[in-house]
């Protein structure tokens, strides 16, 4: 039933949008497992530090190349909690010196969060995804090698590389649900979302973006985070990518703030 809701507020988004596409400025550069990924190039984010509203649908067509393109325009993301409680999600770990420190935050405040790992950080650190598991949060796909193009490959190619992450994080961690993907800097396509989806993933997009991965002051974030959300909302922090001391710093303010209007919550695995 919680699903119903939660599409209810999701957004129609166009290819348009991609062009305003922001977040996830960290790279985990090691080895891919398929040959065609290309270098990442850096995303172009938003001038606006704070959180955009939802578009509306537009039936603006998508540059971005699809097996269907004279009949597919838009696509449907996640963009809310799915209840009217708010979501910390953390980006581009697991990270053997920031994870740990955001796993003690959120532990000693009580607070249950979801974690988008990329492949390669997860086969190099099948430890701390244990431990994100054990602690209680919820796991999100976030691509194998954090690669901003994804969309643009092939299904089959898009499939490939989904699938060797939840593979990874399977032989950390055997059995555990992995019922979200988000696509690296939020370059979401048609294709992305379609094979996403067909792999059991919802398309988890965000809410609130206080671009913490541009490293501003924790106080910055701290503010962005709370002025910006909204019951249902999807936050979008980091544990990796980069020094990440701010947001570690930014995190007992930032659920101090949300905590006096919000519960915040795990996102559910089951829906
Ligand atoms: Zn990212």
């Amino acid at each position: 039933m919680q699903l119903r809701r939660a599409h209810g507020l999701v957004a129609v988004v166009t290819g348009f949008t991609l062009l305003l596409a922001t977040g996830c400025g960290g790279k985990a550069p090691t080895a891919a497992p398929s040959p065609s990924a290309s270098p990442s190039p850096s995303p172009s984010p938003s001038p606006s530090p704070s959180p955009s509203p939802s578009p509306s649908a537009s039936p603006t067509p998508s540059k971005a190349p699809t097996t269907r393109p004279t009949t597919e325009k838009s696509y449907v993301l996640q963009r809310t909690s799915g209840s009217a409680g708010v979501a910390l999600t953390f980006d581009d770990g697991p990270h053997p010196t920031w994870t740990p420190r955001v796993l003690d935050v959120l532990r000693a405040r009580g607070v249950k969060a979801t974690f988008c790992l990329v492949g390669t950080q997860v086969q190099a650190h099948p430890a701390l995804v244990r431990r994100i598991v054990a602690e209680g949060h919820t796991l999100c796909n976030h691509s194998w090698n954090h690669e901003f193009k994804l969309g643009t490959w092939s299904e089959a190619k898009i499939s490939s590389n989904m699938r060797a992450t939840n593979n990874a994080i399977h032989a950390a961690a055997p059995g555990v649900p992995i019922r979200y993907f988000r696509h690296p800097g939020g370059n979401w396509t048609a294709a992305a979302v379609r094979v996403a989806r067909s792999l059991g993933m919802s398309p988890l997009h965000w809410t609130v973006d206080p671009q913490d991965w541009r490293k501003p002051a924790a106080s910055t974030i701290t503010s962005r985070v709370v002025k910006g959300t909204r019951a249902g909302g999807v936050v979008l922090l980091h544990d990796a990518g980069g020094d990440r001391s701010q947001t570690l710093a930014a995190l007992p303010g930032i659920i101090g703030g949300l905590r006096a209007k919000y519960q915040l919550i795990r996102l559910p695995d089951t829906f």
